[in-house]
């Protein structure tokens, strides 16, 4: 498989959306490991207290692992609290413990609670540019976040410049997104300027349906380019990869699920950035 240029500074994406099971940790975990397989240098951050994308990427994250809770709570240094994923070459992890779902009521009491996680990522000395941290550098940072819109979703909107929002292509699916993006827009305003919604992802796809075909032409009408070519089809092996903590991309390569989210991390390496 021919390697993706790097790009020339650490992009860090966040997966949102307040929905669940819409996709997002499928696509955190099968995109990360599909930017590494070319040639990508990744860390995915679990912000889910479910833990649903470490136990994919095979991780450990049962309670006092170190984890997202310590870096969001006590101000742990990511180095502290990245494991390796062991089954991708070129892929580190932040598990999440179930503790990090007390952290929403922790953090309230805390000085600029809302930017724990921006300086935590900062800080790392990978994150950076190619002038500045060299070849070392992780090129994607990929924040899987939790089904909500709380305290833990807006670290991950000051956190990042670039966001996905994966969207399930099915009845409803458009809805509860003004509120996403009213979100967005308010995060814009007051806490991070940079942030901007970069990438939408069909998930879900079940192309013999008219439904699955009328959702996203109305995405498309919607966000226009923001919206990646590539659709991700609804499959059995993507569902099942978990259950043997892998990703679709070790567990079936060849699918339709795995060539897709391929494409799609393939898509991502060429848009909108300076590489
Ligand atoms: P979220 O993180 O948004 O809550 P998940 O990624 O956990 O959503 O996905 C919700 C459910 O849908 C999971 O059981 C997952 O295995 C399944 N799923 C996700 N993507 C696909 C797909 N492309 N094909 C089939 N099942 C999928
Ligand atoms: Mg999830």
């Amino acid at each position: 498989m021919p390697p993706a240029p790097r790009p020339r500074t650490t992009r860090i994406m966040v997966v949102a959306n307040q929905k669940g099971g819409v996709g997002k940790t499928t696509s955190t975990v099968n995109l990360a490991a599909a930017l590494a397989q070319l040639g990508q240098r990744v860390l995915v951050i679990d912000l889910d207290p479910q833990g649903n994308a470490s136990t994919a990427l095979n991780v450990e994250h049962r309670r006092g692992v170190p984890s997202t809770y310590d870096a969001l709570v006590d101000g742990s240094p990511l180095q502290d609290v990245i494991s390796v994923c062991p089954e991708v070459e070129n892929l580190w992890v932040v598990p999440a413990t179930i503790d990090l779902a007390g952290a929403e009521i922790e953090l309230v009491s805390v000085v600029a609670r809302e930017g724990r996680l921006r300086k935590a990522i900062h800080a790392h000395p990978w994150v950076g540019s190619a002038t500045d941290v060299g070849d070392d550098r992780f090129d994607y940072v990929l924040v899987d976040c939790p089904p909500s819109l709380g305290l833990l979703t807006l670290n991950a909107l000051v956190a990042g410049e670039e966001m996905m929002i994966p969207i399930q292509a099915e009845y409803y699916a458009l809805e509860g997104l003004g509120q996403l993006l009213e979100t967005v827009d308010m995060v814009r305003k007051h806490l991070n300027p940079d942030l901007a919604v970069s990438t939408i992802l069909i998930t879900m796809y079940d192309g013999r349906t008219r439904l699955a075909a009328g959702v996203a032409d109305e995405v498309r009408e919607h966000f226009g380019d923001q919206v990646l070519r590539t659709f991700i089809p609804r499959s059995v092996r993507v569902s099942e990869a978990p259950s043997y903590a892998q990703t679709v991309m070790t567990y079936d390569p060849g699918s339709p699920g795995a060539l897709s989210y391929l494409e799609a991390a393939r898509e991502i390496t060429t848009r909108g950035v300076t590489l």
